[in-house]
């Protein structure tokens, strides 16, 4: 598959970058005019995959954060987000609805489900110890 564009970006897990990466991803893809709901669904799945770096990948310390977009023939769309945190032991689990690690009162155990819901493939793996990359796909509609 022929790769039109990419790029990558490295950030701490602070919570402020949450709103940054969702906000790149929209920039990057501007240019290749996606509807407005699939604009809104690839943000709110960057947005998922990107808190669960800050919340569970490094739950007491700042690590690093990396989005990979590229963008393919036939308008499909690749996102990685990656980091080098804790790892999830078992991820067939952890993408189970409703299954959370972190304090119920804050967190529902929904952000994987969003993802798959919202984008057309959602790809996780994951080392414990070493950290995680969540990659997601979504083909963009025909633009005329
Ligand atoms: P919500 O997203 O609804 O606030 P949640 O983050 O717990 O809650 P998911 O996003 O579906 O729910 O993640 C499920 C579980 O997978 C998490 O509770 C956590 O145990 C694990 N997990 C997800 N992403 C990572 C990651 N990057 N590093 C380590 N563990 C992760
Ligand atoms: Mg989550």
């Amino acid at each position: 598959m022929k790769q039109e564009n990419r790029t990558k970006i490295t950030f701490p897990s602070y919570s402020a970058n949450e709103a940054f990466a969702r906000g790149a991803a929209a920039a990057f893809l501007a240019r290749y005019d996606p509807t407005v709901p699939q604009l809104a669904d690839i943000k709110t799945a960057v947005s998922e995959a990107v808190t669960n770096c800050i919340v569970h990948a490094y739950p007491d310390t700042v690590g690093v954060v990396t989005m990979t977009l590229a963008i393919y023939e036939g308008r499909r769309v690749r996102i990685t987000v990656a980091d080098q945190g804790v790892g999830i032991p078992d991820v067939k689990k952890a993408m189970e609805p409703l299954y959370t690690t972190g304090n119920p009162e804050e967190r529902s155990g929904l952000g994987f489900t969003v993802m798959q819901s919202f984008m057309d493939g959602v790809r996780v793996i994951s080392h414990p110890g070493r950290g995680t990359r969540v990659t997601l796909t979504k083909e963009l509609a025909a633009r005329v």
